[in-house]
């Protein structure tokens, strides 16, 4: 008999295949960050070999992937945990979870029971020592046995207390998940791409990055969070329900994700998955599914657990939002600063509920990075209402028809000449009339937050500009009603709607023309900083560079891109014809009138307790008056205001002569 034939034997093969894949596949996704299936795929690899190990437990090693969970980063030091942080057995379906609750109940052998249902946060677990209340050491999960000793970075998370606030004085070991919000990784990597570096592909990506970051004061910058899970004392848990544990962690001083409900049955729980699943991209922070925990810490150690995951937990995961699909074509569009931004058009796949056809790959240096080729396989990742990224390239699923893809050498809108400046990602068309680049900086004019011109959208403007009626903003305010109407497929009505509306927003006021011209570098904030400072467009073209960096927020990189938008002759030359078309070009009075002079364009720091106000109060005033308020001192800094009990920000005031301002003396600048 032909041995390979043997079934046992054939077992046995897939078994050591299966290991040395999901191996193979744990390195890629651990040690070179590059993974090629999704998690829900490599899910389903570990599946398969459980039930393999477990029809034939005399095959299982100690070193087989199932007996393990996770892996460490080079260049830190180990830190062994007390006691295990174990990985928690996901389920992909309800009826799994009906499973789970069955398995429970027979557990409990009729005792009530109940279970609390919290969300899972797509982040990177630590594990956090206090020693008579103060934080001693942090350290990611690692293998769940042995992470990495991140003290360090866990320091600079303003979210983790460095002392609990509630005065507890015995050891306590707070468990958490480190992520960063989605609104801080969109603003990480727009600086990263501004500074022609390598972006993330989502905020967990990120937010592992930066762990393991070795330069504690980037990760301090990078402002991760943290929401914790589970506090623990010496080697048991701390309290008798898991509920009261997120009291305890509010007290304190951790940020406890509101987000949790106590459940006393698994329809309420499913009930809770469903509703939470909804809400899922109306989050700031990414969520993978929900934990569901035994609440009494009683019944959980009877339950125990196996040798890989407790019993009394299960993870219940959201449809993945990673899938792995074709590259169809690779299309270029040009935006309204000439950026040629090429797009990924996908073989239409379903991921998290939705069809996604297109993937963004952001420049010509992501292309080369990602080494694609059209006819790829590629593993694309949806993170919330970002536009889904590529991850990777499948290289395995190559088959040699794939073919290069060249990035174009001009413009694909009007044919002009291309540039990429040296130390840039981004690659420009040159041609100052390129159609592309004017439609989008007309739609941008006419955007709700610059001149919010309703009914000025994308098919208008493609007409108007394709028909040579608008050459540069200031012509929308030539338009008259009869040329709108004759336009194919414009009512009268809407035509007279769209001119009442372009005829208001001539009063829209200085920020949101300063918005709108689209200056680069020059957002809403820096918008309202001009305005506030300069007060007309008048005196804004009038600045020098040296005025324009003087102003306490504005750095020499918008100072100088202000300075050179005004220089430009055609630029000079649309600001004449905004005003002469009647558009306000000067603050408008209602935000002059609150502006305090003393307060205008000035940094504040607020320390100690205040008496009269809160702190929230004492920064509205601030900020209404033109003001700023920074959490931590700098030489940047004019003020600091210094309440009672004031600590370590009065001593950094002192040593860098920075102003120290008594409540009184601040109240006095308030009038
Ligand atoms: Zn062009």
């Amino acid at each position: 008999m032909n041995t390979s034939e043997n079934p046992e034997n054939k077992i046995e093969t897939e078994i050591e295949n299966l290991r040395a894949e999901i191996d193979r596949h744990n390195e890629l996704y651990y040690q070179r960050s590059a993974p090629e299936i999704s998690d829900a795929e490599f899910d389903a690899l570990l599946v398969r070999l459980k039930e393999l190990e477990e029809a034939n437990p005399e095959l299982i090693t100690p070193d087989s992937p199932t007996q393990r969970v996770g892996g460490r980063a080079e260049g830190f030091k180990p830190f062994v945990h007390r006691i295990p942080l174990m990985s928690l057995d996901n389920s992909y379906d309800i009826d799994d979870l009906r499973r789970f609750d069955e398995r429970c109940r027979k557990l409990a052998d009729g005792r009530n029971f109940e279970y609390v249902a919290e969300l899972k946060i797509d982040g990177l677990s630590l594990a956090l020592h206090y020693e008579n209340g103060f934080l001693t050491a942090g350290a990611t999960r690692g293998d769940g046995f042995t992470g990495d000793d991140v003290f360090g970075n866990v320091k600079t998370i303003r979210t983790i207390p460095l002392k609990l606030k509630n005065g507890f004085s015995e050891h306590a070991e707070v468990r958490g998940e480190a992520f960063l919000a989605r609104s801080v990784f969109e603003k990480i990597n727009a600086e990263l791409e501004m500074q022609g570096e390598k972006t993330f592909a989502n905020p967990r990506n990120a937010a592992s990055g930066t762990l393991r970051q070795l330069d504690a004061s980037r990760v301090a910058a990078r402002r991760l969070d943290l929401f914790p899970y589970d506090v623990l004392s010496g080697a048991s848990k701390m309290f008798s329900t898991h509920w009261e544990s997120f009291d305890w962690l509010e007290k304190a001083g951790f940020n406890v994700n509101p987000n949790r409900t106590l459940c006393q049955n698994i329809d309420e729980v499913i009930e809770f998955t469903d509703r939470m699943l909804l809400l899922r991209d109306s989050f700031d922070y990414d969520i993978d599914g929900v934990v569901v925990k035994i609440n009494s810490t009683q019944l959980q150690q009877e339950f125990g657990a196996t040798t890989k995951a407790p019993r009394w937990a299960i993870a219940y995961k959201y449809p993945a939002m990673q899938a792995t699909t074709q590259l169809r074509d690779i299309v270029v569009q040009v935006g309204r600063t000439g950026a040629l931004t090429p797009v990924a058009y996908l073989e239409p796949v379903l991921l998290a509920g939705t069809v996604v056809a297109r993937a963004s790959l952001h420049n010509e240096d992501e292309i080369k990075r990602l080494d694609i080729k059209l006819g790829d396989f590629v593993l694309i990742e949806k993170s919330g209402e970002i536009i889904p990224q590529i991850l990777q390239v499948i290289k395995t699923r190559r088959n040699g028809t794939e073919t290069k893809y060249e990035f174009p050498k001009t413009c694909p809108v009007c044919g002009f000449a291309v540039a990429r400046p040296e130390g840039e990602v981004v690659t420009r068309c040159i041609n100052p009339d390129c159609p592309a680049k004017l439609k989008a900086r007309i739609l941008y004019f006419a955007s709700r937050k610059a001149m919010d011109i309703e009914g000025l959208g994308e098919v208008l403007v493609e007409k108007l500009v394709d028909l040579g009626m608008v050459k540069n903003a200031a012509d929308i305010y030539s338009l008259q009603l009869e040329q709108i109407a004759e336009l194919e497929r414009m009512a009268e009505k809407s035509a007279t709607n769209l001119i009442n509306q372009i005829e208001a927003s001539k009063t829209r006021g200085l920020q949101r023309l300063i918005y709108g011209l689209d200056i680069r570098h020059v957002g809403e904030r820096y918008a309202k900083i001009l305005a506030r400072s300069f007060r007309s467009i008048e005196n804004l073209q009038r600045a020098t560079v040296e005025e324009l960096d003087a102003i306490h927020e504005i750095g020499l990189t918008v100072a100088i891109s202000v300075f050179n938008w005004f220089e430009n002759p055609r630029n000079q030359e649309l600001i004449k014809r905004l005003q002469a078309a009647g558009v306000k070009t000067e603050i408008d009075g209602e935000t002059s009138a609150n502006i305090n002079e003393n307060f205008n364009g000035k940094t504040f720091v607020l320390t100690g307790k205040l008496e009269t106000l809160t702190r929230d109060e004492a920064a509205k005033l601030i900020e209404e008056g033109g003001g700023r308020v920074s959490s931590s001192v700098s030489k940047k800094t004019d003020f600091v205001v210094a309440g009672s009990d004031a600590g370590s920000k009065l001593d950094k005031a002192n040593s860098l002569n920075v102003k120290v301002l008594s409540e009184k003396e601040f109240a006095e600048m308030v009038k």
